[in-house]
This record gives C-alpha cells, sequence and structure tokens, in this order.
C-alpha cells in the first residue's frame, strides 16, 4: 500500500541549513523548501505542508514576521511552525513560544532530536485529522452528518452568491418508520437507514450533489448549481429509486420504504437568509406528509 509522506516546508537563508535539515528528514517525509518568509507563504499557500520549519533570524523578513503572517491566514493558520534557530537563550525560546510556534529546536541540530521532535507534531496533526474526519461522519450509515452539512451548506452558499447560480435542497423523511422499528425491531430499522444512505450514493452522480444525515430518519441533499426543476427531478428519482427498492434483513424479511421529500430553491442574495432557506424545505416536507407521503413537494424562497 502507498503511505502518504506528510509534508514538511523547510524555511532558512543558508543553503547549508536547508541541506542538514532535508537530510535528517528526507527519508520520512516529503520536503519542500524556501530560503525566504515571502516565498515560504506562496509556497505554504500552494502546498499546504503538515508543518512548518522556520528559521528566525534571516533577511527583509525574519522568522517572527513570517510566523505571524502564517497566523494571521485564514488557510495557513493551523499549520503548525517549529522555530529551527541559532537564538539559544531562554528569553528567545520563550519568545518564540509564546508567538504561538509550535516548538522550539535549536541550531546545531542534533539529528535525532530533530527526528523526535517533528515526529511529535506530525503525530498530532494526524491524530487531529482522524479525529476532524471522524466528527463528520454519521457512525451509523458512514455518510456526513449535520455537521459537515452546516459546513458544505456555508461554502456553497456564499459561492452560489457570488456567481449568482441556484442552490437547491432536498429534505427528506422516511415515512412510517416508527412502524417498521415496531414491526422488524430497531437493529434492522438500522439496517433500513444504512441502505436508504447507499442508495442516496447512488441516486446522486454530479460530484457537487451532497447528502448527510440530518438527524433520525431525516436527510438532506444540497444541489449547488441547480435550479429548481433540475431539485424536482433530482427528487422524484429518489423517491421512485426508494419506492423500488426492496429492504432485505438478515433473516429474509423483507420491506419497503417510501420517503417524502420538501424541495427548495433560492439564487441568494447577500441579505438572504440561510436558516430560512432551510426552513422553507422543512415547511415543503411538511406538506408532503400532510398530502398523503410518498410524494415530492416543493416551497420557493
Ligand atoms: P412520518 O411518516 O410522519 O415521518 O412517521 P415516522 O414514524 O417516520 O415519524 P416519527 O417522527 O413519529 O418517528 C420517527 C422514528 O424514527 C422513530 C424513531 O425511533 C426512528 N428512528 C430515529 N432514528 C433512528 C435510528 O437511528 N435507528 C432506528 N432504528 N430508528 C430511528
Ligand atoms: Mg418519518
Ligand atoms: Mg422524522
Amino acid at each position: 500500500m502507498d503511505v502518504v509522506k506528510n509534508k514538511i516546508l523547510i524555511v532558512d537563508d543558508e543553503k547549508a541549513n536547508l541541506k542538514i535539515l532535508t537530510h535528517i528528514l528526507g527519508s520520512e517525509y516529503t520536503i519542500y523548501t524556501a530560503t525566504n518568509g515571502a516565498s515560504a507563504l506562496e509556497k505554504a499557500k500552494e502546498l499546504l505542508p503538515d508543518l512548518i520549519l522556520l528559521d528566525i533570524l534571516m533577511p527583509e523578513m525574519d522568522g517572527y514576521q513570517t510566523l505571524s503572517a502564517i497566523k494571521n491566514s485564514e488557510q495557513l493558520k493551523n499549520i503548525p511552525v517549529v522555530f529551527t534557530t541559532g537564538l539559544d537563550s531562554d528569553e528567545d525560546e520563550e519568545k518564540g513560544l509564546s508567538l504561538d510556534a509550535a516548538d522550539y529546536i535549536t541550531k546545531p541540530f542534533s539529528s535525532p532530536i530533530v527526528k523526535l521532535r517533528v515526529r511529535n507534531q506530525i503525530q498530532i496533526v494526524n491524530q487531529l485529522r482522524v479525529i476532524e474526519s471522524l466528527s463528520m461522519i454519521d457512525q451509523l450509515t458512514q455518510i456526513p452528518n449535520r455537521r459537515n452539512f452546516d459546513y458544505r451548506l456555508n461554502v456553497e452558499w456564499k459561492q452560489a452568491i457570488r456567481e449568482q447560480q441556484p442552490i437547491s435542497l432536498l429534505m427528506i423523511d422516511l415515512d412510517k418508520f416508527k412502524d417498521l422499528n415496531d414491526i422488524f425491531g430497531h437493529q434492522n430499522g438500522d439496517f433500513a437507514l444504512k441502505t436508504i444512505a447507499e442508495l442516496f450514493k447512488k441516486s446522486l452522480r454530479r460530484p457537487a450533489d451532497f447528502t448527510a444525515r440530518w438527524g433520525g430518519e431525516e436527510f438532506i441533499v444540497l444541489l449547488p448549481n441547480t435550479h429548481l426543476d433540475g431539485a424536482l427531478e433530482v427528487a422524484e428519482m429518489i423517491r421512485s429509486d426508494a419506492e423500488k427498492t426492496s429492504i432485505v434483513f438478515s433473516g429474509g424479511a423483507q420491506s419497503n420504504i417510501t420517503l417524502s421529500i420538501g424541495v427548495t430553491s433560492i439564487v441568494p442574495k447577500q441579505d438572504s437568509n440561510k436558516e430560512a432557506f432551510l426552513s422553507k424545505a422543512d415547511k415543503a416536507l411538511y406538506h408532503a406528509k400532510e398530502s398523503g407521503r410518498n410524494r415530492v413537494a416543493h416551497l420557493t424562497v
């Protein structure tokens, strides 16, 4: 299996230092280098490294200024920065750490210490990534959760405003799901939820389409760059795919599930309200339920 190596950007105005650090770390990590603060910022934005090793004494933009630019950048502020420097007094080290450096390594470099301190930082980065991805996925269905959806809606909403493109939403609720649980048991209910989530993955084929578990037996689908007509088509396809799908439980029992879907669509303006958008879809869903279930209803904002 190919293991993707973590990326480290090393910044030092002296080529000899870059060479030593690359030699120490090159076998375990993918190394990039920069010889001044400005090019470090540029490369960091382009490469988004997992860790930055930063010299302090550099002409023009020094390490302190570079670190402060990193911490002020929305894109870069979470990348840990370790100072690698000849400034070895306690005061220097205290200053570096108080400026939010993740660690402080002094020259001359001890190869094992550099390796171990870098390993510590990389371990933290990798653990955070695992936690972050777990916090974005619904445990039962393994599709994105509500938190993930909120994040995505924010991004797509802003883009839709910028580009004046439509964005549509499907709010989906399983019909009479309580009955399915009562008849087949909660475990089989869970299995049915997983099956439906799988079905959404198959039905939605455009890469930008985004499905999440909204909670309980409710799901939500975000369709960027999609007008109401397109969204209604997608909703109808999902509704009919679900209706045709037989859920086969372990033990052989079978059941069908129907869905009610509320649809809404908007070309958002700067002052449009996201919550109102979500609530329109929810109201449309309510109408779908009220008018008999297993159907699609829509409302526009
Ligand atoms: P309606 O058509 O009006 O939506 O009826 P319903 O029975 O689906 O709606 P209601 O909100 O009364 O019940 C939702 C049910 O979904 C009750 C709850 O136990 C079940 N449910 C919610 N989350 C889960 C889950 O994670 N697993 C299982 N098995 N059931 C769940
Ligand atoms: Mg329901
Ligand atoms: Mg419900």
